[in-house]
């Protein structure tokens, strides 16, 4: 085989983009004649994550970044739907990236220069469909890497189908969904709210997303076999031949994302926070974490201190609160009185996390946490079973698949969303937190073997491992 050339473009956002390039690095560690070009689109947002992309390239020799130029984001009326301000925002590298494209190509064939290699596909993530066509223009294959799971592309691979019959948003009274890849018809309070907007441009936005999924040449998910075996392999794309879909995961980042400036991360020594885990006994420590986003009102925080004290467990709380004044003058001045001083040397409430380190480390033996998928897999990738309290995205799609199809977490809320007017209770929080460490029905043994699977599923010869490769064979023709 000849060596082969892919060009990534990831969305910016560290849930999509870290995983994306970790895809990336196991495909150069799974063949060496393989090198990888990334077009780097600048986050609409202040950018914490730029040094670690550097670094992650440079220590990957068959790795190119390509940093394309600033484009000017929309203007910031249009998140009220996050996906249609992203997708917004990506259609405007549109000629960027046909340049940056048309420069490689022309740039390999140039006879004595360029380089050994030919460029085999562009590798795009979800929220960048409109590149789709920039590779058909270039005669180019394209991939959507899906950061989310085989439960996720079930849905966005119903999206269309449902909305060429219906051709509407959904409403709360519609019937329940059956999604492929599911069991059971899916409640519709699980599907991400854009679904349930018209106005904002959230449901037309997940329909073009959902329509590019049936477009491009094949999709690669980070699940495993073992965990979704659902084969997707029965279903067609727009050229009616079947999909291509290749489970590559578990993908994840072995370490913690660097710590994101954030005001209430420097109130806690990390040392001492270490130093502490070290000294618990094993699976004894219940984590609470919610995401990049993962931010919460005052009463909510007042409600899970209130269940942490009760509970009587030890604890790691990540808390971000919603007025980023409060993380300045001191977490005492939300939190319920004498709660910090209460539960001394039973727990720590700290800003941003080092989630990942945390997770793996023997003390933690129960995690609250909000569903992202990255979250999830590094959890299950640690055999840490979850609480589940989606808050926004697809969050309560994973959180359901979590609880009622895999039985592979406990539930805490399926459906709640950040807009969600009442705060979870501290009743329901303390109940979930002793059920997830006391007695969770048998799903710790679940999730340990499910991270046995999960590991074995990307070392050689396993599920993943052999999905990396026939992709890299079908690249090849
Ligand atoms: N994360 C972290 N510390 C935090 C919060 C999040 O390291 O305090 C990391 C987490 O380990 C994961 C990513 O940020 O890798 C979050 O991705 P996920 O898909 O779970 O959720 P999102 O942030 O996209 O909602």
């Amino acid at each position: 085989m000849k060596n082969l050339e892919l060009i990534f473009i990831p969305a910016p956002g560290a849930g999509h983009l870290i995983s994306t390039l970790e895809f990336a690095v196991s495909l150069l560690n799974h063949d060496d004649r393989i090198s990888i070009t990334i077009l780097a689109i600048k986050s609409p947002f202040p950018d914490t994550l730029h040094s670690l992309v550097n670094s992650m390239v440079s220590s990957h020799p068959r790795m190119t970044l390509i940093n394309l130029p600033y484009v000017e984001p929309p203007p910031r009326e249009l998140i009220t739907s996050i996906e249609y301000f992203v997708t917004l925002y990506i259609d405007s590298y549109i000629s960027h990236v046909q340049q940056a494209v048309g420069e490689i190509l022309s740039d390999r064939s140039k006879p004595g220069g360029g380089s050994s290699s030919s460029v085999a596909g562009v590798v795009i993530d979800l929220f960048c469909v409109s590149m789709i066509d920039v590779a058909k223009e270039f005669g180019l294959p394209s991939y959507i890497y899906v950061t989310s799971n085989a439960g996720f592309l079930g849905l966005m691979l119903e999206l269309p189908v449902r909305h060429d019959q219906i051709q509407r948003e959904f409403r709360s009274s519609d019937p329940e969904l059956l999604l492929p890849g599911f069991v059971k018809p899916v409640p519709l309070s699980t599907l991400p709210s854009a679904l349930f907007d018209a106005e904002h441009g959230g449901y037309s936005t997940y329909v073009r997303i959902a329509r590019g999924f049936r477009e491009a040449d094949g999709l690669i998910v980070n699940t495993f076999a073992e965990l979704e075996p659902f084969d997707f392999g029965s279903l067609s794309n727009s050229r009616q031949t079947p999909l291509r879909v290749y489970n590559v995961g578990p993908v994840l980042s072995l370490k913690s994302l660097p710590t994101l400036a954030h005001p209430a991360s420097d109130l806690v020594k990390w040392d001492e926070i270490w130093e502490w885990l070290d000294h618990q006994p094993s699976s004894s420590v219940v984590f609470l974490c919610f995401g990049s986003a993962g931010t919460f009102g005052e009463d909510q925080a007042r409600q899970i201190a209130t269940a942490l004290e009760r509970c009587r467990k030890s604890f790691l709380w990540s808390l971000r609160l919603r007025s980023s004044e409060k993380n300045d003058v001191g977490l005492e001045m939300v939190l319920p009185d004498g709660f910090l001083e209460r539960t001394r040397g039973r727990g720590f409430v700290c800003g941003w996390a080092p989630q990942a380190d945390i997770l793996a480390h023997g003390a933690i033996g129960g995690f609250v946490s909000h569903c992202g998928w990255n979250s999830i897999t590094e959890s299950l990738w640690n055999g840490v079973p979850i609480a589940t309290w989606p808050k926004y995205a697809e969050q309560q799609l994973n959180a359901y698949r979590m609880v009622k199809e895999l039985g592979l977490s406990v539930e805490l809320k399926l459906d709640y969303r950040d807009v969600a007017p009442q705060a979870v209770t501290a009743d329901e929080i303390e109940a979930a937190i002793n059920r997830l460490m006391d007695d969770d029905g048998g799903v710790r043994k679940k999730v340990e073997t499910m991270r046995d699977l999960g590991r074995a599923a990307v070392k050689e010869g396993g599920s993943s491992f052999n999905s990396i490769g026939r992709f890299i064979e079908d690249l090849a023709g």
